[in-house]
């Protein structure tokens, strides 16, 4: 009889890990004994700590401080930042500017954007480390983590993975149950100031200071040597999603020699040029009005760029012509059925709106909805189009078009990827010199310069700015 004949299935079903347990113990007995799960919570609390912290209205909301660390526990997880990416989303919080302002006073008002909803205020009351995550060691744990140790290089990502609930089970970690629970009331300070005050971190991330504190469903094991500004790209939301959709192939894939547009060449459009390419498309489309980005996506990828501005109506035209197939009538390997049925395969839309006026070359339409409208519309008949960005309000599409145009929409929050499968991918794609991250981090600063890098990031002066604490 074997060993593993010595315990039955429901006796296993029954009896849960302890029974499994007992199994795997005698049957690996030879084997090297896997290193022992230390948890360890060292004297963080009571630590000092600079953090940018953001509370009230104003454009001086965000102000650098001290604070001093209060205890983790539980799942939580304490982690020396090293570097972190500014994400355009939060510009205007960190900036202070009034919600909706869109570099036109008068726009808000027009689209009829509906006033902040209470959470919203009430985020804005709290005193709060922004960021959407980082890259940065690991200094304590609480007594209940196993996914990562102290001194070990981490990712605190933008999106979590629990790996148990219905959504992670089912391949869609992207949706995972955690992310529902980001809440004012979800949140759990991390420190104090003088006078006693908690401060919390944005959707338990944050990254703009120089202690993260989050749960280890946010924190992903990294093994990588790379310098800690370009590990926060890979890390963090932006070229995250940019990688998802392109690379992750959960929501569609991008298929051997297909024909590929981005829409919004910003952070995550470059990023997802570079996926296109990783994934072996053949055309490759970049359109970006300011011309800076359009060099840069030529760079790192694209075959073809356009220029929204100066195709004005005939863009889709245009996009169209470029994708034609050489054969595209009947019998002769064709795929398109009429003049409008051309396109690329596979669209990824990340223009969004302005939080305020570019200080370069502006787009179409402030508020992100006509950009959106036209990737649709360009995606082929059985075309796949992932949407990452956030105009403001709604989008009207062709209703005939909708039914039967055959295109297939996927909402891209973090285009998709799977944290812990992914993040390792993206820092391999990273390591191997396959993804250009250099070429895409054009700011990079100590803590203490952040406001200046994040006006940057508003004016859209440059490409992604990063904060670097240590390489
Ligand atoms: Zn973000
Ligand atoms: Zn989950």
């Amino acid at each position: 009889m074997t060993t593993d004949q010595k315990i039955s299935r429901r006796e296993v079903l029954t009896a849960g890990l302890a029974a499994t347990g007992s199994v795997l113990a005698a049957t690996t007995a030879s084997a090297v004994p896997a290193p022992a799960i230390v948890s360890s919570q060292p004297n963080i609390a009571g630590r000092r700590f600079r953090a940018w912290v953001s509370q009230g209205e104003g454009l001086d909301r965000t102000k650098l401080e001290t604070l001093t660390m209060l205890p983790i526990t539980g799942r939580q997880v304490a982690v020396r930042t090293q570097a972190a990416s500014l994400c355009y989303t939060v510009s205007s919080d960190v900036l202070g500017l009034p919600r909706g302002a869109f570099g036109a006073p008068d726009l808000a008002h027009q689209l009829h954007v509906p006033p902040p909803s209470p959470q919203y205020e009430e985020f804005r009351r709290m005193a709060l480390i922004q960021g959407h995550g980082g890259v940065g060691i690991v200094e304590a744990v609480g007594p209940d983590v196993r996914r990562v140790r102290v001194g070990d290089r981490v990712c605190v990502s933008g999106t979590p993975q629990c790996g148990s609930c219905y959504q992670c089970l089912r391949g869609r970690a992207d949706m995972c149950q955690f992310l529902g629970h980001q809440g004012p009331k979800d949140l759990v300070a991390l420190a104090t100031r003088d006078d006693g005050t908690p401060v919390y971190v944005n959707s338990h991330i944050g990254g703009l200071a120089e202690m993260m504190v989050s749960f280890e469903e946010w924190v992903v094991p990294i093994q990588s040597e790379a310098p800690s500004h370009l590990l926060s790209m890979v890390c963090s939301c932006t070229s995250v999603a940019g990688l998802g959709c392109t690379v992750s192939q959960t929501l569609a894939t991008i298929g051997p020699s297909a024909s590929v547009a981005v829409v919004g060449c910003g952070p995550l459009g470059l990023t997802a040029v570079q996926g296109a390419r990783i994934a072996g498309a053949s055309i490759i489309i970049g359109i970006d009005p300011i011309r800076v980005r359009r060099e840069v996506a030529q760079k790192v990828g694209a075959t073809h760029v356009l220029d929204p501005n100066a195709e004005g109506d005939h863009l889709l035209d245009t996009v169209r012509e470029i994708t034609r197939g050489k054969t595209d009538y009947l019998w002769g390997g064709g795929r398109n059925w009429n003049a409008s049925g051309s396109g690329p395969d596979f669209v990824v839309e990340a223009a969004g709106a302005n939080r305020a006026k570019p200080m370069l070359e502006d787009g179409p339409d402030p508020t992100g909805l006509l950009p959106m409208q036209q990737a649709y519309l360009m995606c082929a008949p059985g075309g796949h189009l992932v949407t990452t960005s956030l105009p403001v309000g709604n989008i009207s599409l062709p209703s005939g078009t909708f039914s039967l145009g055959g295109r297939s929409q996927h909402a891209g929050q973090a285009g998709g990827m799977n944290p812990m499968r992914d993040i390792p991918r993206f820092v391999a794609l990273l390591d191997s010199g396959q993804f250009d991250a250099k070429s895409l981090a054009t700011t990079v600063v100590p803590l203490e310069g952040m406001i200046d890098a994040y006006r940057e990031v508003l004016n859209r002066t440059t490409i992604q700015a990063h904060i670097r604490l240590s390489a």
